[in-house]
This record gives structure tokens, C-alpha cells and sequence, in this order.
């Protein structure tokens, strides 16, 4: 029987549906995302945008089949009305329909979290919050440019914590300057609160961001990156101990039941829908994987929405997506099995070359599924290329 590309990526890996809200209520200096300063009035006619969007891709992906998760990230979408994350999800329902246990997660801001607000997304499905604290040091937080100090992330967390169980709290860490002392005081007030998961990303600044400029004009110094990896280590020697181990190379979990099913579907080579400005997807039908990009722009995007016509979409070479099959899959402790390469007419990496990996300590291998050991996801891209065709 001749292998199909079906077999390799798409739906049968996971299929969710992407929301991007661009808008936030102020641009940190750090931030390399598609945003924009909030604007309550274009709010309606983008949500309008956006379910067109969703429509429009259902006419695409006639075979697709019911939605394992929906993310609503951005920008800051706790933002959103609670009735126009509603008309998102519902137009969702009703074109591709959702899993009665599917994972709905609303990234939120801490100033947007109140009693109120939790019952309000609780009751319109959303069963998963990511929470952008960032930190939990008043200085460092002003230092990111965030609205929100420590008391308020900590209140935000309890008070979430009282109507989801499962909730994310997103820290930023490898700050210039930043010491290990500091960054193990940080980790513990976020460990304390006890959230199920943890996602923990290392400061990348990108030139375009007000980071990048700073850089740029000798203000400020990324921190070395031998700092970065000591940083790294502690974070996973500090999260091994309080039971939140690393099952991706930023992301930690109680235990599988709360490691992210969104985020497994990109680790997966899954296919996602990506609505709202700026979104990427990944839909494959038709013999063709293709990588579809959105307008950048809220008031661009309305309008292509308006002509039907959608974003932007690309196939991918069978090259292009044996080598993001195997970047993103060693990126989770899942990792990757090599049988699913055959089908895009590749060979499996070769013992020679998953020998010179193992040899250093970075790769396990058990029958044919590879994964990175703790030191290996440090390398997680240099690894990924060492293994691709
Ligand atoms: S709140 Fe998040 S998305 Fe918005 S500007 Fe800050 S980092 Fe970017």
C-alpha cells in the first residue's frame, strides 16, 4: 500500500481552530507579535471578520473533522467581550462542531481577571486560562513594560483558581541582567500558586521591538548565553523538584492531563485553522499540505474577508514538511517517530547519524520514536537539524 501524506501530518494528529485578537492595552517593549493598541470600536466588525473566516475555511476543509481544542491568543483576547467569544465558538460549533472534551483556552491578561469575568468564560465554554504574569518582581515586570504588578498576577491567580482548575501561568525569564538568585525567587512565587502548568520562556529580543532598538543603540546587553543556559538548568532542576517537569523545551505539567492539547497539535504536525490578523495555519487536504498566513492588518484583514478570498496560502514541499515534522516533534518529550517520514518520501534519519546524537547525551531512542533528553532540548534546533533530511 503506497504511504500518503495523511499518514505524515494533518488532521488525523490533532485539528484545532487558532484565534488571533491583535489588540492590547499597551505594547510591551519586548513584544515581536502581530498587535495593536486596543480599540474598542473595531472590535465588533473584526469578531464579524473573524466568523466569516472560520466559515470560509469550512467550505476548504469539507472531510475535517470536529475540533480537538480551540486557542484564543494574541494580543490580549481577554480583552474580547465575553458574548464575541461566545459568536467565535459558536460559529466554530456550527461549521466544524467542537469535541464535547475539547480543551477551549483564553489567554488572559491578570488586570482582566475578576469573579466576574471567570464566570462569565466558564459558562461560554472556555475550560483553560493562560495567564501572562510574567513575574512576580515588581521591578522586573516594570522593566518588561507590563500594566500589572505582582499583588494583582497573585490575586489574578487565586481568583482564576477558583473557577478553572486547569490554568497556565506564563513567566518570562533570562532577562538582561538577571541573576540566578533572582530568577529562583520568581520561579518559587509562581510555583506556590500552584498552577497546573507553567509555561516559561527565555527573553528573545528581536530588532524590530523596542528591545531590539535599545540593543541596537548600545542601551541594553541580552544577557550572554552561557547565562542563559545556567538559567535554564536551574529552572529545570527547580520545576523537577515541585513535580511541574518539562514535557517541551519552555512548557511544564503536572502530570499528561494538563500538558497543552493545542500546543500538541503543532508539536504533532496536527492541522490548525488560523483566524484573526496575522494567524498561521497548517490545513492539509487535497494531496497538498498548506501553510495559510492571514492579513496583518485588523482593518486589511476585514476587508479580504469581505472578497472571500482569505489570506494568503502556500503548499509546502515535501522537504519543508519533513523538516518541521521533525523540528517540532523533538520540541515534546512525545518526540518523534520516524515512520511517519516514509510517507513524504524520506528516509528515517540514519543509525550513523542518531548514533552521533546519542553519544553526547542529547537523544533517547526507544524502537523507532527519538526524543530529547533534558540536556538535548537545550539544542533542541541544532538537534533537529543534525536529524533532518
Ligand atoms: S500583552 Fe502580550 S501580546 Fe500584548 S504587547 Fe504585551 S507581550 Fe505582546
Amino acid at each position: 500500500m503506497t504511504a500518503t501524506l495523511e499518514q505524515a501530518v494533518g488532521p488525523n494528529f490533532g485539528f484545532g481552530l487558532y484565534v488571533h485578537w491583535p489588540y492590547c492595552a499597551r505594547i510591551c517593549p519586548y513584544c515581536d507579535f502581530n498587535v495593536y493598541t486596543n480599540k474598542e470600536s473595531g472590535a465588533d466588525a473584526l469578531v464579524t471578520a473573524i466568523c466569516a473566516d472560520i466559515r470560509q475555511h469550512r467550505q476548504a476543509l469539507s472531510a475535517h473533522r470536529t475540533l480537538d481544542t480551540v486557542y484564543f491568543g494574541g494580543g490580549t483576547p481577554s480583552l474580547l467581550k465575553p458574548q464575541n467569544i461566545y459568536k467565535i465558538l459558536q460559529t466554530a460549533a456550527e461549521t466544524f462542531g467542537i469535541k464535547r472534551d475539547a480543551e477551549i483556552t483564553l489567554e488572559a491578561n491578570p488586570n482582566n481577571i475578576s469573579h466576574d469575568s471567570c464566570a462569565a468564560w466558564a459558562d461560554i465554554g472556555i475550560n483553560r486560562l493562560s495567564i501572562g504574569a510574567q513575574s512576580f518582581n515588581d521591578t522586573a515586570l516594570g522593566f518588561l513594560g507590563r500594566d500589572h504588578n505582582a499583588a494583582t498576577a497573585r490575586s489574578a491567580v487565586n481568583i482564576a483558581s477558583e473557577q478553572f482548575q486547569n490554568i497556565s501561568l506564563d513567566m518570562i525569564y533570562a532577562r538582561p541582567g538577571q541573576s540566578l538568585a533572582e530568577w529562583e525567587q520568581e520561579l518559587a512565587s509562581a510555583l506556590e500558586l500552584a498552577t497546573p502548568h507553567l509555561s516559561l520562556y527565555e527573553l528573545t529580543i528581536e530588532a524590530p521591538t523596542a528591545f531590539g532598538k535599545r540593543v541596537a543603540r548600545g542601551e541594553l546587553t541580552p544577557l550572554k548565553e552561557d547565562d542563559q543556559a545556567d538559567l535554564y538548568e536551574l529552572t529545570q532542576a527547580i520545576c523537577d523538584a515541585a513535580g511541574r517537569p518539562a514535557y517541551e523545551v519552555s512548557n511544564h505539567a503536572a502530570s499528561t492531563a494538563f500538558q497543552s492539547r493545542h500546543n500538541q497539535v503543532y508539536w504533532s504536525s496536527g492541522d490548525w485553522i488560523g483566524v484573526g490578523p496575522g494567524a498561521h495555519g497548517r490545513l492539509t487536504y487535497d494531496h497538498q499540505r498548506l501553510a495559510t498566513l492571514a492579513e496583518r492588518r485588523p482593518g486589511d484583514y476585514i476587508k479580504r474577508i469581505a472578497t472571500g478570498t482569505g489570506g494568503a496560502q502556500t503548499a509546502l514541499s515535501n522537504l519543508d514538511i519533513a523538516r518541521e515534522l521533525v523540528a517540532m516533534a523533538l520540541r515534546s518529550e512525545q518526540g518523534l517517530d520516524v515512520t511517519r517520514l516514509p510517507a513524504l518520501t524520506y528516509p528515517t534519519p540514519s543509525d550513523a547519524q542518531i548514533e552521533a546524537v546519542k553519544q553526547n547525551g542529547l537523544l533517547q531512542q526507544q524502537g523507532y520514536h527519538l526524543s530529547l533528553t533534558q540536556s538535548g532540548r537545550l539544542l533542541a534546533d541544532h538537534i533537529a537539524a543534525e536529524l533532518s533530511p
